[in-house]
């Protein structure tokens, strides 16, 4: 199998889809690399590692993507992208599916089988090549770094001979991947922690970190059967509103990650909370590029309102640790490849009744195959 692995050229991606351990494996198992020149600039993996592990560094990207019969890349690719894929190709990237409909289109036109990285289950098998947590975890440290970068106070509390240093309070809304990394950072810190998430399942993962669970009463929450929350009615939107406005109102650091999955994220944080804030807080928006939980935030620069609330919008915090972020992205595409490898034979078969493919593969052999997005092209 020939595989070829662009640089990104979405702007502002620091990340990789290959690293020079992860292309070790795959050579190791009988694929072919071609890799872009310059692939691990922005995450610090030089190009002469590639070459040691045995890839070959292509300067012609558009040669070697036509003749490839795979190619991983972070971001979604462009129409021009597939145009110049070979029907019966492979494609794995995260493509956000449910907001990418034409893409998808593209994909079956040309007869390249897309796989979605955010859809492949989340399931105890498919663990190793669960992209959306290895980035997840990630996203919750950095926006503990990035948000005490900001603060002009300390996270922990220092006990002077000029005073007492009260630790900083942070308020984690949504204990997911990214919720429980953003609190267990913010605990190593020295920091106060609340959170709040609408699963109750939770509460308990909460209290084994030390961080104090917020109890707001929304009546039935529940989750789905893949684990995600369920979306509130408005009542209970305004319901939860009302029972954090006095937490965040306390809270130095708001980090908020409440995301629906394959929908919008619900605004929680609103801009009458945000001018309850003291000034010099820093509030985190994990969801900003879903949507948003914060009234006003849009993916990009940060935000400060009049009353010196910074709001910190950036589209990609994983992307500030691009090292690591890539090294576990990596292994994830490297796993989601051997899962499909016969051993013997040295060839990616696919099959397609296997539960981690049928989760996660969008189009095959020219047509929509995902039954979510079937009839949504
Ligand atoms: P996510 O990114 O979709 O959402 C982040 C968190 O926000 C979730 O905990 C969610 O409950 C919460 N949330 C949603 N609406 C909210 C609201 N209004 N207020 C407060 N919080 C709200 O979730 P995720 O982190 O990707 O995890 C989703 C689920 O998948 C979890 O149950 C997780 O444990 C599970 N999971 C399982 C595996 C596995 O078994 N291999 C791996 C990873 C995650």
């Amino acid at each position: 199998m020939n595989c070829f692995v662009p640089a990104e050229n979405s702007l502002g991606e620091t990340r990789t889809a290959l690293t020079p351990v992860s292309a070790a494996g795959l050579v190791k198992l009988g694929l072919t690399l071609n890799v872009q020149a310059g692939l691990g600039h922005l995450s610090n993996y030089p190009d002469a590692a590639y070459t040691e592990a045995g890839a070959t560094l292509v300067t012609d990207a558009a040669a070697a993507q036509a003749s490839a019969d795979l190619v991983m890349r972070v971001r979604k690719p462009t129409p021009a992208d597939i145009a110049g894929m070979k029907r019966g190709a492979w494609h794995l990237s995260f493509l956000d599916p449910f907001n990418e409909r034409e893409l998808i289109a593209a994909f079956a036109n040309g007869g390249v089988n897309a796989v979605s990285l955010e859809m492949i289950p989340r399931t105890t098998l498919a663990q190793k090549m669960d992209a959306l947590s290895s980035q997840a975890s990630l996203a919750g440290y950095a926006a503990v770094i990035e948000a005490a970068q900001r603060l002009q106070m300390a996270l922990p509390m220092m006990m002077t001979p000029a005073g007492t240093i009260m630790p900083a309070r942070v308020f984690v809304i949504g204990a997911g991947v990214a919720g429980l990394q953003a609190i267990a950072t913010a605990k190593r810190l020295g920091a106060r922690v609340d959170a709040f998430d609408t699963r109750p399942v939770v509460e308990e993962q909460v209290r084994s970190l030390g961080a104090k669970f917020v109890k707001i009463d929304l009546g039935e929450t529940g989750q789905t059967a893949g684990g995600y929350a369920k979306a509130l009615t408005p009542e209970q939107v305004a319901k939860q509103q009302a029972g954090m406005a006095k937490v965040i109102a306390q809270s130095d650091i708001v980090i908020t990650t409440a995301k629906l999955f394959g929908r919008k994220a619900p605004t929680l944080v609103t801009k009458a909370m945000l001018a309850g804030m003291k000034p010099g807080s820093v509030v985190v928006d994990l969801a900003v590029e879903g949507g948003g939980n914060v009234e006003g935030a849009r993916s990009g620069a940060d935000i400060v309102t009049e009353n010196g609330v910074t709001i910190i919008c950036h589209p990609c915090l994983e992307g500030t640790v691009a090292h690591h972020a890539t090294q576990v992205l990596a292994a994830n595409y490297a796993a989601w490849i051997t899962h499909f490898w016969d051993e013997k034979e040295k060839v990616f078969r696919a099959d397609l009744n296997d539960e981690i493919l049928k989760g996660c593969l969008i189009t095959h052999d020219g047509a929509i195959v995902h039954p979510q997005f079937v009839s949504k092209a």
